[in-house]
């Protein structure tokens, strides 16, 4: 058994929209364990760094620009595989299509820039989790 910890985003839209305790309801109810939370207005430095990956693409300015726009609740979860089992619950990237049950399909939908209000960022992987867990939580 390996016990994993997870970086989740509750992102400006989520926020705004009056959502953060929904969101992080359904985390709960499946037995994540909630280790850490932040309210944080991220500035671009702090942004950069954690979208490191998109560098470069079209969607990277405007993605910026939208998680700089106003608070993100930052949390860290603990719990066997959370990693997989946050992304299972967070649902694909482009709200539109996510499937109902997710947060994205049942929350999120097509406001104007296609795939980028999307309610949550979720940790991928076991090196990203680390990573980003050390950029939000040191
Ligand atoms: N995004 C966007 N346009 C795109 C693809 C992604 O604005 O065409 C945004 C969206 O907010 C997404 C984030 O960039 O959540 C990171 O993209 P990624 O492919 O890593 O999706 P995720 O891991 O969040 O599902
Ligand atoms: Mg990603």
């Amino acid at each position: 058994m390996t016990v994993e910890e997870t970086l989740v985003l509750v992102k400006p839209d989520g926020v705004s929209r009056g959502l953060t305790g929904e969101i992080l309801r359904r985390f709960e109810a499946k037995g994540y364990v909630i280790t850490g939370l932040r309210l944080v207005h991220a500035d671009r430095a702090l942004l950069t760094e954690h979208y490191l990956e998109h560098a470069g693409k079209p969607f990277f300015e405007p993605l910026v620009e939208f998680m700089e726009s106003g608070p993100i609740v930052a949390v860290r979860l603990s719990g066997e595989r959370v990693i997989a089992g946050v992304r299972s619950l967070t649902g694909a990237t482009d709200p539109t299509s996510a499937a109902p049950g997710t947060i994205r399909g049942d929350f999120g939908r097509d406001w104007g820039a296609a795939v980028q209000q999307n309610l949550v960022h979720a940790s991928d992987s076991v090196e990203s989790a680390r990573r980003e867990l050390d950029l939000w939580f040191s």
